[in-house]
């Protein structure tokens, strides 16, 4: 793959949105580049500055999938640097140690192994149903589906749910790579083929799926759907998410809350609904998630594009860290509906579908 310079990119962590984010996909770019990078300020954009077991967890992950080097990789340090070597397909087993999120730690080794020369499967223990986190739910029904029109193949299988503050959740990732990425388009959802509402609920008081479920119900008007309610029992700490799922002919969006202490089931239902509403106010098809989601594969396939409601300042910060690596730009043409992001065709030198 075509690098953009030989020499170490500079990175401020307090860039855009200033967390987690940044660090993430700053490893797996400089993974799929072999740019080193050196980073400076991490989440210098949050209250706890500095890497925390999720993100510690990441650059140990992308030190061990590339035979990389690492230096300031320990808790609450703010200074990073790391240089990747050959990424190296295989079996994986990384263990976060708290809540911290499964599918946030897999943002990070899943860019490089899925164009990586061989299959993986890789194990990530940590929270599964986490605020401000992908759910597992929204990762095996939106991301990955996703992320396999574009030609690998990715599954994952929940094994135990994980929930703040112990975690103890785990998933396995199988990866069938490919040579590389083909574009996307997303700018239409299709019709409505489906809709899914689950509340997962590990060790709560009886009434609570019931008060979740016939909340986000009633105020909905999903009168034909039948609620899911998965057994998390195996979960170390109680915990309960409510998911709703919309699943449209092109594209598949999955929105999720999580019930905290102090949260009424009634509040976390109506913060669900808010959000499927918010949705549901435009056409546009790519929720602000998947949008954040999807910056990075769109570069890597060099093509493609989507519409969304609005770019989320994850999103932007994505499309920043992208250009620091990749020559690739992205085009936003605003709509009256939201925003059309493509990749600028004439911006890409390497690894295009024309190649
Ligand atoms: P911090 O914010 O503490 O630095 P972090 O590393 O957990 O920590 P961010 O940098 O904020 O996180 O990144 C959060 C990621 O989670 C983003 O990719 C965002 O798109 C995604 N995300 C947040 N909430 C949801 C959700 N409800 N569904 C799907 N993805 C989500």
């Amino acid at each position: 793959m075509m690098t953009k310079t030989a020499t170490p990119v500079r990175i401020d962590g307090s860039m855009g949105e200033g967390g987690g984010q940044v660090i993430r996909t700053s490893l797996a770019l400089s993974m799929l580049t072999g740019q080193p990078l050196q980073l400076r300020k991490a989440r210098a954009g949050r209250t706890k500055a500095g890497l925390l077991r999720q993100h510690l967890t990441a650059v140990r992950a992308a030190a061990e999938i590339s035979g990389g080097r690492a230096s300031g990789a320990t808790l609450r340090s703010k200074a990073l640097s790391f240089t990747p070597g050959r990424v190296r397909p295989g079996t994986y087993r990384f263990a976060i140690g708290t809540a911290g999120s499964t599918a946030l730690v897999l943002q990070t080794v899943l860019p490089p192994l899925m164009l990586a020369d061989g299959p993986s499967t890789v194990t990530i223990e940590g929270g599964t149903h986490a605020s401000g986190a992908p759910v597992f739910e929204f990762l095996d029904r939106a991301f990955l589906p996703t992320l396999e029109r574009m030609g690998p193949k990715v599954s994952a299988r929940l094994e135990s749910h994980g929930f703040f503050p112990a975690g103890g959740g785990r998933i396995t990732v199988e990866i069938e790579p490919a040579e590389r990425l083909n574009p996307v388009e997303l700018h239409d959802r299709g019709p409505l083929l489906d809709r899914q509402l689950t509340a997962v609920l590990a060790h709560v008081p009886d009434d609570v799926g019931g008060r979740l479920l016939s909340r986000y119900l009633e105020r909905s008007g999903w009168t034909d759907v039948e609620p899911r309610r998965p057994s998390a029992q195996s979960a170390r700490s109680p915990g309960a998410a409510l998911v709703a799922e919309l699943r449209y002919r092109h594209v598949t969006e999955v929105f999720s809350t999580i019930g905290g202490s102090g949260m009424r089931s009634e509040a976390v239902a109506d913060e669900l609904l808010k959000q499927v509403r918010s949705y549901l106010k435009s056409p546009a098809p790519v929720g602000e998630y998947l949008a954040d989601q999807l910056i990075v594969p769109l570069a890597l396939a060099g093509g493609g594009g989507f519409t969304t409601r609005g770019l989320s300042r994850h999103a932007t910060t994505q499309l920043e860290l992208v250009r620091l690596f990749l020559d690739t730009r992205f085009s936003q043409e605003k709509l009256d509906h939201g925003v059309r992001v493509e990749v600028d065709p004439s911006s890409v030198s390497w690894g295009s579908a024309e190649d």
